[in-house]
């Protein structure tokens, strides 16, 4: 019998071994192979729905239709291989320190299933709540610290500004002297924020999605989308067409070329955004730290690497290479803040592609056509949002409602003029 024993149909299997420190003993006395995470498929001629995209947003939605409301007749398909797009790519920052009540409320939701993700599917997911600080080096960016923390703490998410002598007893090695060149005034703090291992959130979505029945096709391109008198019927892949009712757009750095394909525009331009990280040293840096002005963040993994970024690159692309240019920028940056890493060494680079929308908030949702949903405009930021957001995708193609917490971020609001304005809290930190 393999890892996933059936019971006679393919929804109704029982899914793969539990992950514990009996079965760790077991497979190190008997020298077994673990099982794979996840299955591959032949493609079907037809599913309920098909989530374009198998990063943490498309499986994390089909997980929780399966998981929650039973709809496992589910194909998630990417045209590279799971966790390939941002989802691999991104720090692995999470928090919920927004500045719209909208936006607090949603990603503080996030943050509560993140707490609970490591038990929910059964994989370490390594969350670590460390602690974030944003940094303010002026009155305007001390102001927009102000009042993220108000409208954080009227939702009840754990936030409130220090001062230069509370940032450095919390981080010593950062410069926060009067003749620092860009002087630290204060920061928000805010500590349910941290680190998570990014792969492990993906992967543990992908098993369980599997798990209950919902087929993930890698290598799997999709090339059209079929619509008429306004409807989904399906859509052509690379390996074949499919039929369906209901497709969800979860391509994040592509997703404004899939929902060309059904011809619903959406305003959001594809960025590349660059991330660096260095040889490991000693565990000196416990919460993650952002600089707005100085287009830096830094953070220190559980391995004692330190993780780099900044705000995206100043032009349109689909290229995921790196430049020279943006590490002399960032070194400079980090050396502003933390003098004494002028040592370190960088182990090396990469990029990945952010879908901005105008007020830096995602859209999420109905389209005008019938059955083409869209779960994008992720930017620098929605790797945290990956829980909350399957949840509530999940929960409006179940229902056919928009749930409340998505309300706000619909597609119609860029006509309505309702933008949800988070440039103060996403354009750098993430
Ligand atoms: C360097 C960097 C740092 C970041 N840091 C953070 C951070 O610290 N915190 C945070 O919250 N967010 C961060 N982000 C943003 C975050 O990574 C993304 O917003 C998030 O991962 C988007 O997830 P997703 O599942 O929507 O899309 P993705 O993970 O990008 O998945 C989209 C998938 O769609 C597939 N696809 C595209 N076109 C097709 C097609 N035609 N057919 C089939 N499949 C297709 C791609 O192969 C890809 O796998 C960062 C991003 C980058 C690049």
């Amino acid at each position: 019998m393999g890892i996933f024993s059936r019971n006679g149909s393919e929804n109704g299997h029982r899914g793969p071994a539990r992950y514990s420190a009996f079965s760790l003993f077991r497979h190190g006395l008997t020298g077994s192979d673990w099982q794979p995470a996840w299955r591959s498929h032949d493609l079907e001629d037809s599913y309920d729905v098909v989530i374009i995209g198998g990063g943490v947003h498309g499986l994390a939605t089909a997980y929780y239709l399966a998981k929650e409301h039973g709809i496992s007749h589910v194909a998630v398909l990417d045209k590279g291989y799971v966790g390939g797009g941002g989802s691999g790519r991104n720090t692995a920052i999470i928090r919920s320190n927004y500045l719209t009540p909208e936006g607090v409320r949603f990603y503080d939701r996030s943050v509560k299933l993140y707490e609970n993700l490591a038990a929910e599917l059964n994989f370490n997911v390594m969350f670590a709540q460390r602690g974030h600080l944003t940094l303010a080096h002026n009155d305007g960016g001390l102001r927009t610290m102000h009042w993220r923390a108000e409208v954080n703490k009227l939702e009840s998410v754990d936030s409130e500004v220090i001062g230069p002598d509370e940032i450095k007893a919390l981080v010593p090695f950062m410069d926060t002297s009067n003749s620092a060149r860009y002087q630290i005034l204060g920061a928000l703090y805010h500590p349910p924020g941290g680190i998570i291992r990014h792969d492990a959130v993906v992967w543990g979505y992908a098993r369980g999605a599997d798990a209950h029945g919902v087929h993930i096709h890698q290598n799997t391109e999709v090339t059209g989308i079929e619509v008429k008198n306004n409807r989904v019927q399906g859509v052509k892949t690379s390996r074949g067409d499919i039929k369906t009712n209901t497709v969800i757009n979860s391509t994040a750095g592509w997703s404004s070329l899939i929902s060309g394909m059904a011809r619903v525009r959406m305003p959001i331009s594809t960025f590349p955004l660059q991330a660096a990280v260095t040889e490991p040293v000693r565990p000196f840096l416990d919460p993650v730290i952002v600089s707005g002005t100085l287009h830096v963040y830094v953070s220190q993994t559980d391995r004692g690497e330190l993780v780099f970024g900044a705000s995206v690159d100043p032009f349109t692309s689909y290229s995921m290479r790196g430049s020279l240019e943006f590490l002399e920028g960032l070194a400079g940056h980090v050396l502003e803040l933390m003098p004494s890493l002028a040592k370190m060494r960088l182990l090396r680079q990469w990029a990945g592609l952010c879908d901005m929308t105008p007020d830096y908030s995602p859209i999420m949702g109905t389209t005008p056509v019938t059955g083409f949903l869209v779960d994008v405009g992720w930017g620098t930021y929605g790797f945290k949002a990956g829980p909350v957001s399957g949840e509530t995708m999940a929960e409006l193609v179940a229902t056919g409602e928009t749930p409340r917490l998505i309300e706000a971020f619909g597609l119609d609001r860029f006509s309505a003029g309702t933008l949800v304005g988070e440039k103060g809290a996403a354009s750098v930190g993430h």
